[in-house]
């Protein structure tokens, strides 16, 4: 018996994840594809997850994590009032569009942008709305500010922006803001917020201050290295933070991804080395790529970005013919997560190669 699936969903792409690692003749295999953190787990972590393995296995996790929801209250100087947990700050942005938009109304952001914007409005049943990034790969706030219709009920900033690592400014965002309706919410997605060095760049926690129609999506997947467990939280107004509550999936952050976030929060030092160091390896990684031909757009976040166009491809067959998987975007552009030292020594190997 076929199925009837519903209206729409023929024109949902599922969630493309970047590319395993290849791995050549010689052995090598570097993922670079995912913007994932190269570094194993702090020991503190690691340790303390061994420690609740076993318990945390036949239980449920608690929906309501007081103590992480504590410690992000007070880490961020606002209320236990103004955080919602989630599966990932993914499936938080999947809860803004479902609780926010009803069939039919949009969802605005810029394009390109976080590839899960466009797939989570439509499976929400709204429309996405893709504002093109300016000629420097930079949202174009004027012109997005100039979509906004009255069917506009949410509005994504991903400020560092995946995949170009682009910021936009303070002035901007104020600009912005005073030609958004109260009415609409501006999510500021900071999933890279860590690796921002641009002095320039609004602070979403203050802006969240200034504007109660902000909220803020932060992730442990990046910058804290816990990708693989799951955990982001919204920073947003108790109004809207009780609406997620209720369109979250009830226990889908495990105990481990509690427990995770928790002792990371309290690493945060420890943790500050290892983005200091993929921060200077970024810079690096640019430098290189740039003296070997390639042009590079200034970054903000833990990857760079390649306008490579119509050429995309071909050097993205490069990289992996050295080992490397990197996310192509084909006929835009590469874009390249910072790994450790030695395997952005590969990535500069490769590009070299490219270019000769
Ligand atoms: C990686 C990423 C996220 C975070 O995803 P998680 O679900 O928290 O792993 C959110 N937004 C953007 C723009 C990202 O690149």
């Amino acid at each position: 018996m076929p199925h009837t699936f519903r209206p729409g969903l023929e024109h949902v792409m599922a969630y493309r994840a970047g590319k395993p690692a290849p791995r050549t003749a010689d052995g090598r295999s570097v993922k670079l594809s995912s913007n994932e953190n190269p570094y194993l787990p702090l020991p503190s972590v690691a340790h303390r997850l061994t420690e609740i393995l076993s318990a945390s296995i036949s239980r449920y996790p608690s929906i309501a994590a007081p103590e992480l929801t504590e410690a992000l209250a007070s880490r961020f100087g606002v209320t236990a009032d103004n955080i919602a947990l989630g599966s990932g700050s993914v499936e938080v942005a999947a809860q803004l569009i479902h609780a926010l938009t009803a069939p039919g109304d949009e969802v605005l952001f810029a394009w390109r942008s976080f590839e899960a914007y466009p797939i989570l409005t439509r499976v929400a049943g709204a429309v996405p709305v893709e504002v093109p990034l300016d000629g420097a790969a930079r949202h174009d706030l004027d012109a997005m500010g100039s979509r906004i219709t009255d069917r506009t009920r949410l509005i994504f900033v991903c400020n560092p922006n995946n995949p170009t690592g682009t910021v936009v400014s303070t002035a901007e965002l104020d600009r912005f803001m005073a030609v958004v309706p109260e009415d609409v919410l501006v999510v500021i997605d900071e999933a890279y917020v860590q690796f921002d060095r641009d002095p320039d760049s609004p602070n979403g926690i203050e802006a969240f201050r200034r504007y109660p129609n902000i909220a803020v999506l932060h992730t442990f997947s990046k910058a804290y290295g816990l990708a693989g467990l799951r955990i982001g939280y919204a920073i947003a107004s108790q109004q809207v933070t009780e609406a997620l509550r209720k369109v979250a999936v009830p226990f889908a952050v495990s105990q481990l991804a509690q427990e995770a976030a928790l002792i990371s929060l309290a690493s945060e030092a420890e943790l500050e080395a290892r983005i200091d160091e993929l921060v200077s390896e970024r810079d690096r990684v640019t430098a290189g790529l740039q003296a070997a031909g390639l042009e590079v757009v200034p970054s903000q976040a833990n990857f760079v970005w390649l306008p490579l166009e119509e050429a995309s491809a071909a050097v993205s067959a490069e990289f992996e013919r050295h080992g490397i998987s990197v996310r192509c975007f084909p006929g835009e552009g590469l874009r390249i997560s910072i790994g450790t030292p030695a395997e952005n020594d590969a990535v500069l190997e490769a590009a070299r190669a490219v270019r000769a």
